[in-house]
């Protein structure tokens, strides 16, 4: 029989995850478990439109055979089975090619990249020297047989079995000094992997087990008579099978939540947050959801997929229910079982389903409330959910245009100028001094540079605290926000701060009135970079300063610029000059002796630098450098 070649990508794959990825052997038997779970899912739910299948739900099991003696441990199901065809196509090819590239990039020993990318099956290569599967898919009257010893390739060939369903035949590796491989032939250990791994399985999973019994007492027996044993064996059902999410909580103990979330949604890090819920009423549902510690790795890429499980009395029907979720909880993961949602919905008749709206309404609320919940009295672990997610919830507020703004807003977080740490909006108007209408902000890159703007010390000489906005999404969604319980938003780089005093106001005015034309001409010189020139006399010790005019900010602009659709936007600016700085002499010495030229080099110098602390780019780095050292000569 000729020998078939695995795929040159799932090679490298099998050889890797054999010999290096996974440490954590023993996860090969939950795997085998679930791919028999999801092949009697899969009949059962074929049957349901084929009634000549002649499937009996209550028939569908999951049997483990250990067989000491040839070191063999097998793992059936009477599921939906597997064609040829099937059995080339679903073992012959490992993942896709993403895999190895993940892998490579992120070189980690905890990764679980079996489960990450489905290829569960190769699993068994960790402990077996040698697989074999023979299957019969529902409705054919053949078995085939495939059959591998590993990276070498796989053979294929006609086999018997009466039913339909799967059989996956493992030899096991030999034992060495330090790995003891024969330990799955131990029926301790194999119902406790079972417990561990797939206990919310809801087929049984059965294995004969030896038992000892006390044998009768003869009626014969004598005073002296000793009780007898003998063994026997019994078939046990080593799963409870009653699905996690409807055990009542106090009876699960936070590590069973935990490992189910860990092995069900693939990830290494226990949840943040488990969150139970069961409604009745307009919308009757039990929903077992978790918020991860971790942010996936595609979590903010186009191939990250939101949802949840969908079971319909316990019965899976849809592995992602994206309509469950509102894209700023996309991050939430879990399962949501009903008695209301019908077992052959489609994804397109789902969209329009009432009984999931009101799901999805509802779910909405009560993740919410949690994180609110979280927020009140876990705060560090908010704060770590807040680092994970927290720009998610920032483009659910910008998002839709700003439909959801109010949901969203007790949620955020901002990074304190004042406090030095993160603070909600709610905490920032609780310490507002008497006097302070707005709530100011900075945006641009960087916390310690937002934090040297020249308005900054503005802001923190009047007793105020700053937001210091660090991401891209940030402004975006404050200006969408407008205003917190009523207290306006304000960037420090955007003109009118309302906080110079009377007289300050008087002697900006005065400024401005004094040199019209030295502004006049530092404008012109300026040839159309700044809509304004002005005097403010707030600047302290800097010279000269950038703010912005109308909705669009220079750090927006700057943002949009940026996008990959470049889009070409522009924000007016204002050039501010420091009245009460040296610089400014100057500036006017030389528009008094009638010196055009340096009246223009000095402008281009102090708009440059203006550009500079705004962290903006300048637009010609060279004729900046010999502006300066034209200023040395
Ligand atoms: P995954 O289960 O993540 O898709 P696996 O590598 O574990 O990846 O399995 C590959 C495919 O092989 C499965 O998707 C399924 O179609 C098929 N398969 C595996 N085990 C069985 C089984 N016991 N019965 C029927 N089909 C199976």
């Amino acid at each position: 029989m000729a020998m078939r070649q695995f795929k040159a990508e799932s090679k490298k794959l099998l050889d890797l995850m054999i010999n290096s990825i996974y440490t954590n052997r023993e996860i090969f038997l939950r795997e085998l478990i679930s791919n028999a779970s999801d092949a009697c899912d899969k009949l059962y739910f074929k049957s349901l439109t084929d009634t000549s299948l002649g499937v009996k739900k209550e028939e569908l099991a999951i049997h483990l055979t250990a067989d000491r003696e040839n070191r063999t441990l097998t793992v059936s199901d009477n599921g939906i089975g597997m064609t040829k065809e099937e059995l080339e196509k679903n073992l012959g090819t490992i993942a896709r090619s993403g895999s190895l590239d993940f892998k490579t990039e992120n070189p980690s020993d905890n990764i679980d990249i079996i489960g990450q990318f489905g290829v569960g099956f190769y699993s068994a290569f960790m402990v077996a020297k040698q697989v074999t599967v023979i299957s019969r898919a529902a409705g054919a009257d053949e078995a085939w047989q495939w059959s591998s010893r590993g990276v070498e390739g796989y053979t294929l060939s006609p086999a018997e079995r009466d039913t339909c369903g799967t059989e996956v035949l493992l030899v096991l590796k030999d034992d060495t000094d330090t790995e003891k491989y024969g330990e799955y032939l131990d029926e301790y250990t194999l119902s406790d992997l079972v417990k561990k791994y797939s206990d919310y399985i809801h087929y049984p999973i059965t294995m004969y087990r030896e038992k000892s019994r006390q044998k009768p007492k003869p009626e014969d027996a004598g005073d002296d008579y000793k009780p007898e044993y003998e063994s026997y064996t019994e078939l046990e059902t080593l799963n409870s099978m009653v699905p996690i999410w409807k055990r009542p909580k106090s009876e699960v103990k936070d590590e069973d939540y935990n490992e189910y979330y860990k092995s069900k949604f693939m990830d290494y890090t226990d949840p943040l947050r488990v969150i139970t819920s069961r409604t009745e009423g307009t919308a009757t549902y039990t929903a077992l959801l978790f918020v991860p510690g971790r942010t996936p790795y595609d979590y903010y890429t186009k191939e990250y997929e939101k949802g949840l499980a969908l079971y319909a009395s316990g019965v899976m029907i849809m592995e992602k229910c994206a309509d469950l979720l509102p894209d700023y909880f996309s991050f939430i993961k879990g399962v949501v079982d009903s008695e209301d949602v019908s077992l052959n919905i489609s994804r397109e008749t789902l969209q329009k389903d009432n009984q999931v709206k009101l799901m999805r309404e509802s779910l909405e609320r009560k993740i919410k409330n949690e994180l609110r919940a979280m927020l009140k009295n876990d705060r560090e672990k908010y704060e770590t959910f807040w680092k994970a997610f927290g720009r998610q919830l920032k483009f659910g507020v910008y998002g839709d245009y700003g439909m959801h703004k109010d949901l969203l807003a007790e949620l955020l977080m901002f990074y304190s100028d004042k406090e030095g740490k993160l603070v909600t909006l709610d905490e920032y108007i609780e310490k507002m001094p008497e006097g302070q209408k707005a709530i100011y902000f900075a945006a641009g890159d960087e916390v310690e540079r937002l934090a040297k703007l020249p308005n900054a010390e503005l802001v923190r000489s009047k007793g105020y605290d700053l937001l210091l906005c660090s991401e891209d999404v940030d402004e975006f969604c404050l200006q969408m926000m407008r205003d917190y319980k009523d207290k306006e938003f304000k960037n420090i780089n955007g003109g009118d701060l309302g906080l110079e005093t009377e007289e300050e106001k008087k002697a900006a005015e005065a400024a401005d009135t004094e040199n019209r034309e030295l502004f006049e001409a530092v404008k012109t010189a300026l040839s159309g970079k700044v809509k304004e020139v002005r005097a403010n006399p707030t600047l302290q010790a800097h010279p000269v300063s950038l703010s912005s005019e109308g909705g669009l900010s220079m750090e927006m602009e700057k943002v949009l610029r940026k996008m990959p659709t470049g889009e070409n936007v522009e924000s007016t600016k204002i050039l501010e000059l420091n009245p009460g700085h040296a610089v400014f002499e100057a500036l006017k010495a030389a528009h008094a002796a009638g010196d055009a030229d340096k009246v223009a080099r000095y402008a281009e110098l102090l708009y440059d630098q203006a550009l500079l602390i705004a962290g903006l780019p300048l637009e010609d780095p060279v004729a900046y450098a010999q502006l300066v050292c034209g200023l040395m000569g």
